[in-house]
């Protein structure tokens, strides 16, 4: 198909008709995958550090596309030996961040979210009234209150306590005359969990150069989590708030009390379930929404395809459920030729190995008999479906085995070194129990290889090879074992 009439396909009522008609509740899910990710990823270019890196491998990611639709090999060849070494780079450069998205993954709980919830308000109001008056007092203090990330990671020292937030706590705390009072207070979960902790600095020391220690702490810790620090001036007396390494020093404790809330709400939709809905929505819609129109239009150009293409396999027919005592006579049809049709999608997402016919041997008459090859009998992917399949029939003739002894017949060569003689040579056991088939269970016999009397001097005992006949089965699934004793004496005639 030409370019202008798939163009044409695309806008026909034709395509739209097709499309809900074939789409099935897997290319919704499909959809949403690819939608998560984009979303995932956006969010990330938003508030990642390394978005030039990011932008650097986008770059790389459409040229290698380009490169694969227009088969450049040269530029693919280079690119695909470059990969592996892409990825181990990208896990580097990203290596903060990944950490920080698998962190998340197993800390992600409701529950955790709801505690958050009931406390927050509490936290609020005190922290509030304590930094009002821990500035007032010029009292330095650096307070951090987690938020989604795992912070144990990035914090050194520090002494535990596990306290109920309050404001007499947390004055102690930073009472200069305090031991503790050096560093920094954690607070999760309306808790003061450690105190006198030491923050890593900020990365980039240039650009935060005019600043004190505990303000690029606060700018430390922010860059690398999503906690939110307070930050006590001792030299001012202000009260600044650092998130996503960024310090605002606000103007008196009611925008810390904003910026608080803002904090917690971003946290915690503390609405109840139908506005969570809602806020969800809204939260980030522009991301969320140019992730669902990508996601679409990806699945439009690559997965939804309308030409239907057929193609012919040949595949192996598995005989299942044969008794043990049933043999089918050889040779039996092996494989089978099956026409599929389908969208090229399928057609690419198909594993050939797992196609097959499957012909089930229970309900087997004895002598020749035609079994059909319906289309029942195929197994292939539900994306695809049988056209034909040649041949329509395969023709076997089967037999059921009966128990029967065969001889073993003894095969020599030679004669043994002058002046001796075989006085006996006999198989133990000299007859042995099969499953042969009906028709031939009495020609049937077991014959040792050669045996080689030229090279025997004495009586002796051997277990020679024995060659069967075919369709044949023994009693407990291998041939027994079958020893031949040979008895040699002086030849008397001569002496
Ligand atoms: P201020 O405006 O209060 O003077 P500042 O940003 O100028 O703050 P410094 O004067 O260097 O910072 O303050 C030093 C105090 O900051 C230390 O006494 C200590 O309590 C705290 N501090 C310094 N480094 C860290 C760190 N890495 N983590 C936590 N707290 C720190
Ligand atoms: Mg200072």
């Amino acid at each position: 198909m030409d370019g202008i009439t798939t163009n044409l396909l695309f806008f026909s009522k034709d395509y739209f008709e097709n499309l809900f008609q074939v789409f099935r509740l897997a290319d919704l899910a499909d959809i949403a995958v690819i939608a998560a990710l984009s979303y995932v990823a956006l969010i990330w270019f938003k508030k990642t550090t390394s978005r030039f890196v990011l932008i650097g491998i986008i770059i790389l990611g459409v040229i290698y596309s380009g490169a694969r639709f227009f088969n450049m090999y040269l530029t693919e060849y280079v690119f695909q030996g470059f990969f592996a070494i892409l990825l181990i780079a990208m896990v580097v450069i990203f290596q903060e961040d990944l950490r920080r998205f698998f962190e998340r993954l197993a800390m992600w709980g409701i529950f955790k979210k709801q505690d958050k919830l009931t406390h927050a308000h509490e936290t609020i109001e005190t922290l509030v009234k304590v930094a009002a008056s821990l500035a007032q007092k010029r009292y330095g203090a650096l307070i951090v209150l987690a938020g989604e990330d795992y912070l144990e990671r990035h914090i050194e020292g520090g002494t535990e306590l596990n306290g109920v937030v309050s404001e007499p706590l947390i004055e102690s705390i930073f009472d200069p005359h305090s031991i503790g009072h050096d560093g920094a207070a954690i607070i999760e979960n309306g808790r003061v969990t450690k105190f006198g902790c030491h923050l890593p600095l900020v990365t980039n020391t240039k650009k935060h150069r005019n600043l004190g220690l505990r303000h690029t702490a606060a700018l430390g810790l922010t860059e690398r989590t999503d906690a939110l620090c307070i930050v006590i001036s001792e030299e001012r007396g202000s009260i600044s708030v650092a998130r996503n390494e960024n310090l605002r020093r606000l103007a008196g404790p009611d925008q810390l009390r904003t910026a608080l809330e803002q904090f917690f709400q971003q946290q915690s939709p503390k609405a109840a379930t139908t506005k969570v809905w809602l806020r969800w929505v809204r939260e980030n819609s522009l991301e969320k929404a140019v992730a669902v129109i990508f996601a679409c239009a990806l699945w439009l150009a690559f997965a939804y395809q309308t030409e239907s293409i057929r193609r012919d396999f040949v595949i192996p027919i598995e005989y299942r459920n044969l008794q043990s005592n049933w043999i089918i006579e050889e040779p039996k049809t092996k494989e089978a030729s099956v026409t599929l049709t389908g969208s090229q999608q399928a057609f690419n997402l198909l594993n050939q190995q797992t196609l097959k016919i499957i012909v089930d041997m229970s309900t087997l008459k004895e002598g020749k008999q035609a079994i059909l090859l319906s289309r029942d009998l195929v197994r292939y992917p539900s994306n695809l479906s049988v056209v034909s399949i040649q041949p329509d029939q395969i023709r076997i003739t089967a037999y059921q085995m009966v128990a029967t002894q065969i001889p073993v017949k003894l095969e020599t060569t030679g004669a043994p070194p002058s002046g001796l003689v075989v006085r006996s040579i006999k198989a133990k056991p000299s007859t042995i129990q099969v499953m042969a088939l009906p028709k031939d269970h009495k020609r049937l016999t077991a014959t040792t290889e050669p045996i080689n009397l030229s090279t025997i001097s004495a009586s002796t005992v051997l277990e020679p090879r024995i060659v069967f006949p075919p369709n044949i089965q023994f009693a407990n699934g291998k041939p027994p074992v079958i020893r031949v004793i040979i008895t040699i004496d002086e030849n008397k005639q001569t002496n």
